[in-house]
């Protein structure tokens, strides 16, 4: 799991609240999540779900542990990375089609590119997962906002 401590405006008293990002695996499946607390008024809420995380979440924790990518290394099997790309990220074919084309096939965080390059790796591609801190100008792959 990595995570990420926040400070922010309770919505409720308006005074400091903590907003905890994080991104974890649960069943093999990547999830991510946000919780919100104020020690002021005690409120508590939170958001989560399966996949890639919204965008505002990803900034703050590539901010924290960097950008990641994924590369392929030569003699991937296609027909495996595919297969495995529809079926942990849940996308279509041709998406996976296409990024497979990209160097790198995936930018993202930390957790997103250690954790698919496990997935990828487990079906006998061969593949790496990179931290590329200088890589300024990156637009997400997959995103779906
Ligand atoms: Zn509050």
């Amino acid at each position: 799991m990595s995570d990420c401590l926040l400070n922010s405006v309770c919505s409720f008293c308006g005074k400091i609240e903590t907003i905890t990002l994080y991104e974890s695996e649960q069943k093999g499946q990547l999830i991510w999540g946000a919780t919100y607390n104020c020690p002021h008024c005690l409120n508590i809420q939170e958001m989560d779900g399966f996949g890639i995380p919204p965008d505002y979440i990803r900034d703050y924790l590539i901010e924290k542990f960097g950008l990641w990518q994924v590369i392929l290394k030569p003699h991937y099997s296609k027909k495996e990375v595919v297969s495995t790309l529809m079926k942990e990220l849940n996308l279509d074919f041709k998406l996976c089609l296409d990024s497979i084309k990209n160097i790198p096939i995936f930018v993202g965080t930390e957790f997103e590119a250690t954790w698919l390059s496990k997935k990828l790796g487990s079906n006998n591609a061969k593949v790496e997962a990179i931290c590329n801190v200088n890589y300024k100008k990156y637009s997400f792959i997959f995103s779906k906002n």
